[in-house]
């Protein structure tokens, strides 16, 4: 070992899904919408100005935060961005999570968690998911130094309803409890409305999924002004410029078409009922998905013989080699014809 590996920090990453680019392919495997962002977002690019890039961006975002405030009719000083919730998630790990105390977050949930907890040399617990995959509330009763759970959750798709969610929060004032809505806009009210009441909830959303814009890196946080500005202070110890210019113009356009955010969201939603539908007839088993994805499983096939088929046919689905979830496939939602594709070849292949 050379003198300075001593002094590395050793870490093991996060596995993100592939992102092959091959023509054809239908990709199913990272929760993208298949639906082009709203056409103001294309118009606001025609309209981009390549001199403008000499400037360093506003480091406030302010032109985001206003369109954030307007789109939610709230006050600006409750809003935060950063460059895709990842970042606002991470963010949120340095400034909310200091305790001594382990943090608490699922043992089958978003497995940026504990890459964080570690990078940052948090202490954490994962209390785990019953046989149903459901989030057991009285875990999160326990002391603790923090919470985070997604809701829905991933990659369970499982939405758990806000007065539970509630009861989490309201049973932990000394802790700062987030709640990573990712997938939240397809599934049923957001936690966002419970941010009056409580000051000790951040809620995390993305334009990642169903605002369609996964490439543009956009996120957001929620809260109380007090949570809103000890993450300011954070990130300017950090890194002030975080989020550039056409992110910032691109995703204050996608936020000015409310028609046809919903009309996208609700497409998406009616593909999926449709799809859960028919892999029930196929013999599959499945949480119900409030998300842009199901986490299924089949009777008799094992998941990873499926995920290598349906590879073949140049169809990408997400499979986890982890503990108790290794004999699932996370399927995201895509247009009807690409869901026809998959069905398809399932039918083909499972009568075989
Ligand atoms: C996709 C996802 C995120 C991150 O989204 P960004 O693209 O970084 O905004 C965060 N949490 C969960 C649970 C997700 O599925």
């Amino acid at each position: 070992m050379r003198n300075w590996e001593q002094y590395v920090r050793r870490v093991v990453p996060y596995t993100p899904g592939e992102q092959p680019n091959r023509p054809g392919m239908i990709k199913l495997n990272t929760n993208e919408n298949p639906y082009p962002p709203a056409p103001g977002v294309q118009q606001a690019l025609r309209e981009l100005d390549a001199g403008s890039f000499r400037l360093y961006p506003d480091p406030a975002a302010s032109e985001l935060i206003d369109a954030l405030a307007d789109y939610y009719g709230k006050e600006q000083e409750r809003f935060f961005v950063g460059v895709g919730s990842d970042d606002v998630i991470a963010m949120a790990f340095q400034t909310f999570f200091n305790s001594e105390k382990p943090i608490l977050f699922p043992d089958i949930s978003y497995s940026f968690y504990s890459v964080w907890a570690e990078l940052f040399g948090i202490p954490y617990r994962r209390p785990a998911l019953d046989e149903k995959l459901c989030l057991v509330k009285k875990d999160y009763f326990a002391e603790n130094g923090g919470i985070i759970f997604p809701n829905p959750n991933a990659p369970t798709g499982i939405y758990m309803e806000l007065c539970e969610v509630e009861e989490i929060i309201a049973r932990n004032p000394d802790s700062v409890v987030i709640v990573d809505e990712a997938y939240v806009d397809f599934a049923g009210p957001s936690a966002m409305s419970l941010v009056d009441k409580y000051d000790n909830l951040l809620v995390v959303q993305t334009f990642s999924k169903s605002r369609s814009m996964a490439g543009m890196r956009i996120g957001f946080a929620y809260g109380q002004p007090e949570l809103i500005r000890y993450l300011n202070d954070v990130k300017y110890s950090f890194n002030s410029y975080t989020m550039n210019l056409p992110s910032l113009k691109l995703g204050t356009a996608a936020l000015k078409d409310r028609a046809y955010f919903e009309e996208t969201v609700g497409k998406i939603k009616a593909t999926r009922e449709r799809v859960k539908r028919e892999l029930s007839a196929l013999g599959f088993a499945f949480p119900d998905s409030g998300a842009n994805f199901i986490f299924a499983s089949h009777k008799s096939c094992p998941a990873k013989e499926l995920f290598e088929a349906l590879k073949e046919q140049n169809i990408y689905v997400r499979y986890f080699a982890s503990p108790r979830i290794d004999n699932y496939l996370r399927i995201t939602v895509g247009t009807d014809e690409e869901m026809d594709v998959l069905l398809k070849f399932l039918k083909s292949y499972l009568r075989e």
